[in-house]
Order: C-alpha cells, then sequence, then structure tokens
C-alpha cells in the first residue's frame, strides 16, 4: 500500500514563489520526499511526458504553459500516495476545484477563459493520475540514484 507518486509544481507555481507552500502541504500529511529538483522542461521533454495530450486541441497552449520556465520536480511516497495526492491538489480546472485543495487554494482561472485565449490551464501542479502513469513519470523525470529511500518521522507511525 506504500506508493510512490510524482508531482511537479508547475512554471506559473514556481514563478508565483508558492513552493514552499505547496511542498509544506505534503510534508503536513506526513507524505515523504524521495526525489528532487527543478528542471526547465524542452518541447521535446513535454511532448513525452504529456503524451496522452499531444493530439487535443489545447496541446499548444500548455506545452507553450510548461516550457515557460523551470518546474519543481519530486517524488513523494505514503500509504496510497498517488490517490492521496490528487486529492490534496483537486480537480484540472481551478474554478472548480474545492477550497482546501492546491488548485482550489492557489489559482482561480477557467477552461473557457484558457480557451478564449488559446493559453493553457494555470493550474500550478501535475500529479499522476494513476498507478500506471506514476510509474512512467517517475522513470520519465528521475533516474533510480535520484530516488532516495530513508526514514522519516513519520515512518514509525506508518509501520506496525
Ligand atoms: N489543460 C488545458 N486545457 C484543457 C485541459 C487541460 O490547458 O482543456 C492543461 C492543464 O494545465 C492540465 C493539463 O493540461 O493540468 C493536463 O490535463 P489533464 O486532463 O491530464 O489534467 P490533470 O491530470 O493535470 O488534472
Ligand atoms: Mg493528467
Amino acid at each position: 500500500m506504500i506508493e510512490k507518486t510524482f508531482v511537479a509544481i508547475k512554471p506559473d507555481g514556481v514563478q508565483r514563489a508558492i513552493v514552499g507552500e505547496i511542498i509544506s502541504r505534503f510534508e503536513k500529511v506526513g507524505l515523504k520526499i524521495a526525489a528532487l529538483k527543478m528542471v526547465w522542461v524542452d518541447k521535446e521533454f513535454a511532448r513525452k511526458h504529456y503524451a496522452e495530450h499531444v493530439d487535443k486541441s489545447f496541446y499548444p497552449g500548455l506545452e507553450a504553459m510548461i516550457t515557460m520556465g523551470p518546474v519543481v520536480a519530486m517524488v513523494l511516497e505514503g500509504v496510497e500516495a498517488i490517490a492521496l495526492v490528487r486529492k490534496l491538489v483537486g480537480p484540472t480546472e481551478p474554478k472548480a476545484a474545492p477550497p482546501g485543495t492546491i488548485r482550489g487554494d492557489f489559482a482561480h482561472v477557467s477552461y473557457g477563459h484558457a480557451d478564449e485565449l488559446g493559453i493553457g490551464v494555470k493550474n500550478v501542479i501535475h500529479a499522476s493520475a494513476n498507478p500506471e502513469d506514476a510509474k512512467k513519470e517517475i522513470a520519465l523525470w528521475f533516474s533510480d540514484e535520484e530516488i532516495h529511500d530513508y526514514d522519516t518521522v513519520h515512518d514509525k507511525h506508518v509501520r506496525k
């Protein structure tokens, strides 16, 4: 039940200087940071990460957004971490994301607004959607040597 998931604070989140606040939310629930780095992705890498979206109408805006500055990429580990992190992140559209979620608390834009301008939906953060994506995304962004195995104080309470 202990899972690893991939998270990236997108360029809009980095540029708004809310990296610390966002990471703090993951630390507070007891998730372990297993890997962490800053990366400025190029278009080729963006196409790999967002392979499922490359042929969609919103992809050009999404690509421009994800390559407009560095992202803070991380691997988080914890009990059923993939679904837990998606819960903390909230729904894709900030307009619809409830207060208390990262997207609901730190962003407000809508699909309608983004589509009208032909830009990506700036929703601050990416998180793997399911176990298959988590595996693929962790392997795409991190080498085995960059992912660390260590104990946090939370492990005392997580283990039997
Ligand atoms: N996105 C967009 N316009 C859309 C749908 C998605 O700009 O109509 C962007 C948005 O930033 C989103 C990302 O593309 O986070 C990936 O979309 P997905 O549906 O996978 O949402 P997520 O998994 O990030 O919640
Ligand atoms: Mg997705």
